[in-house]
């Protein structure tokens, strides 16, 4: 026997509640990978799941919420897999229409699975989790279109939020200025410290797009925001660099003109880490590995128990979670 969080919800109970369980190996869902859960984290997603309504994201109860997890591989009926790998999982919808890694188990299909790769512990991934695998998949999809150091800043937009932070630091260690856009002044230090070379007040971006192209300021961007500031930041990108588009925090529209692809060559790429193909998942994952300072990570940590997750899952909603939550399954 195990534990788990349960969402469950009792015939003709209009709301779902979260209950820690003990269950067993038999209760879990088919699959050929069998995952002794170390590590889990809360995404905005997982804030959703733990809802009473779901979030729109769950459909059948009873349901272990958790989109991200790592641990040890315990049996497995695929051979790429063998009792005592590492293992990270993001994505896929698991956590979501399947069950998760809020649970000391998971049985999962192999091919959600992704090795960790050497020098990267399963808690390390979940303080990595969707939101810094994601940022990631974003440095690269720039480096793809042709960014390297040197040629001048690089935009990062929600700096101070999961995507952003993890942005920073990385392109920081890769040598890259970087200008990191908040909307809290008093985040400056940690985002410093993270890797920015540069705080620009979220405010000089505010205004909404009045002339299509501005000075060609930046040489590449990691936007978690999307909205008027992704449309503004279009009109400032050096010619032919690219914008990698990761989030809606600031408005799904884009209220902007074609003009910077036209007249200076500029690249929307649009990043998808739920469904993104293995091989890209295994690369990210080791470039996490080298590129990511883990020793600035560690700071950001706030550790939890499957305890803590209701109440966790509430304030994440409502924006009041700091740092990267890693859930000890232990
Ligand atoms: P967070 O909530 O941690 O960070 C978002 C940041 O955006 C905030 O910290 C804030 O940064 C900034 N922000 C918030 N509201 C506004 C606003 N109205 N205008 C301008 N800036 C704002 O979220 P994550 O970093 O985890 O995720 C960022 C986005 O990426 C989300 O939209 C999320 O849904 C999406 N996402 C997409 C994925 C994909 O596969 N494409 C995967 C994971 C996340 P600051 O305080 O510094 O101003």
């Amino acid at each position: 026997m195990f534990k788990a969080l349960m969402m469950e919800k009792p015939e003709g109970a209009e709301e779902a509640q979260a209950v820690i369980r003990e269950i067993s190996e038999a209760d879990l869902p088919a699959g050929e990978v069998l995952v002794a859960v170390e590590y889990s984290t809360v995404n905005y997603k997982d804030g959703l799941c733990l809802s009473a309504k779901g979030g729109g994201l769950v459909r059948n109860y009873p349901h272990v919420p958790g989109i991200d997890f790592a641990g040890t591989v315990e049996a497995s009926d695929d051979p790429r897999y063998s009792p005592g790998d590492k293992v990270v999982l993001t994505g896929w919808r698991v956590g979501e229409a399947y069950w998760g890694g809020y649970a000391q188990k998971a049985r999962v299909k192999a091919d959600w699975l992704v090795p960790l790769p050497e020098g990267l512990t399963p808690r390390e991934a979940m303080a990595v989790g969707t939101a810094g695998f994601t940022a990631m998949l974003a440095v690269m999809a720039l480096e793809d279109h042709g960014l390297v150091p040197g040629k001048g800043p690089v935009l990062v937009t929600g700096a101070a939020g999961g995507v952003g932070s993890v942005a920073t630091a990385i392109l920081g260690h890769l040598g890259y200025e970087v200008a990191a856009v908040t909307g809290r002044p008093e985040t400056a230090d940690y985002l410093t410290a993270l890797g920015a070379t540069q705080i620009v007040p979220r405010a000089d971006l505010a205004e909404t797009v009045k002339r299509p192209l501005e000075s060609e300021t930046w040489a590449g961007c990691v936007d978690a925001v999307g909205g008027e500031m992704l449309a503004r930041v279009l009109g400032q990108m050096s010619y032919g660099a690219s914008v990698a588009a990761v989030g809606l925090a600031g408005g799904s529209k884009l209220p902007a003109t074609v003009i910077p692809f036209l007249l200076r060559g500029v690249n929307l790429l649009g990043i998808d880490s739920v469904m993104q193909p293995y091989e890209n998942r295994l690369r990210a994952w080791e470039r996490v590995a080298r590129d990511l300072p883990m020793a600035k990570l560690e700071g950001m940590i706030q550790p939890a128990t499957l305890e803590d997750l209701p109440k966790l899952g509430a304030e994440i909603l409502s924006g009041q979670v700091k740092g990267r939550v890693v859930v000890d399954l232990g």
